[in-house]
C-alpha cells in the first residue's frame, strides 16, 4: 500500500511539474506575440516604404536609358551592302572580341575599283589560295561597299583583326594617294564609325601602325597627311553635332 501510494505521490508531484512547464510555455508564447504585435505598426510602415521603392524602380531605369540612347550625330553614309558568303578564305563568320579600332588600308592594286575588289574577296572562297577581305572598300567615286559587317572578323589587320574595323582604299597611282572622293567618304565613314562604337581620334589607325607594313602608303610617307586625316575625322564630327544643335 505505501509503495502505490509513494507512487501515486510521485504521479502527481510530475503533473504539476508538467503544468508548470505548459503555463511557462504558455506565458512566453504570449509575450512572444505581444512583443511581435507591439512592433508591427513600425513594419508597417517599412513595407510601405519598401513598396514604394521597389514600385519606383522600374521608373528609376527607364529613366537613363532614355538619356543615354544612343544617337549618332553622323548621318549613316551611303553604303552598298554586299556582305559577302562566309567561308574560310574572306569572312569566317566569327564575332570580333570588340570593336576598338578603326584600321585604315590600301589595296595596293592602282585604279581598281571597289567592286572589282568585293569581287575578289568573294572569289577566294574558290580560289582558296589566300586570306584576305575587309569590312568596308571605298572606291575611286567614293562608294563604299560593306564586305563583311562590324562586329565580324574581316582578314585585313593581322593582329587586330578581332578588335576592329578595316577599311580598305582604292587609289590611282603608286603615290598610293587618295582621290578626293575617296577621302571624303572615308572621313565620313570613318566618322560614322567612330560615333558609332563610342571610339575616339587615337583608336583611328593605320594598318602600318599594327605590322610596320607601308599601309596605306601615301598616309605612311606623309605622316602630316595622316595627322590631318585624323582631325578631318573629328572635325567632321564636331560639324555634325553642331549641325544636330549639341
Ligand atoms: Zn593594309
Amino acid at each position: 500500500m505505501k509503495k502505490r501510494q509513494r507512487h501515486t505521490e510521485k504521479g502527481s508531484r510530475r503533473c504539476v511539474r508538467r503544468a508548470l512547464v505548459w503555463v511557462i510555455a504558455l506565458l512566453l508564447t504570449a509575450l512572444a506575440v505581444y512583443l511581435l504585435l507591439s512592433q508591427l505598426p513600425k513594419d508597417d510602415i517599412d513595407v510601405d516604404a519598401l513598396l514604394k521603392e521597389s514600385s519606383s524602380i522600374p521608373i528609376e531605369t527607364e529613366a537613363p536609358e532614355t538619356e543615354t540612347e544612343h544617337i549618332n550625330p553622323v548621318p549613316y553614309p551611303d553604303i552598298d551592302e554586299q556582305l559577302l558568303t562566309i567561308n574560310d578564305w574572306s569572312r569566317p563568320g566569327t564575332k570580333t572580341d570588340a570593336i576598338e579600332y578603326v584600321v585604315v588600308h590600301y589595296l595596293g592594286n592602282p585604279k581598281t575599283t571597289a567592286q572589282q575588289n568585293h569581287d575578289y574577296f568573294e572569289s577566294l572562297k574558290d580560289l582558296q589560295d589566300v586570306s584576305m577581305s575587309a569590312n568596308f572598300v571605298v572606291g575611286l567615286e567614293g562608294e563604299i561597299i560593306e564586305c563583311v559587317p562590324p562586329g565580324e572578323i574581316a582578314y585585313a589587320s593581322n593582329s587586330m583583326n578581332h578588335l576592329s574595323i578595316s577599311i580598305e582604299n582604292c587609289h590611282l597611282d603608286d603615290s598610293g594617294r587618295f582621290t578626293e572622293a575617296t577621302y571624303t567618304s572615308l572621313v565620313h565613314l570613318t566618322a560614322w564609325l567612330v560615333c558609332e562604337y563610342d571610339l575616339d581620334r587615337e583608336h583611328i589607325i593605320r594598318h602600318y601602325d599594327v605590322t610596320g607594313k607601308e599601309c596605306p602608303l601615301y598616309y605612311v610617307e606623309h605622316e602630316d597627311k595622316w595627322e590631318e586625316f585624323r582631325d578631318d575625322v573629328m572635325n567632321y564630327i564636331e560639324e555634325c553635332k553642331e549641325a544636330k544643335g549639341k
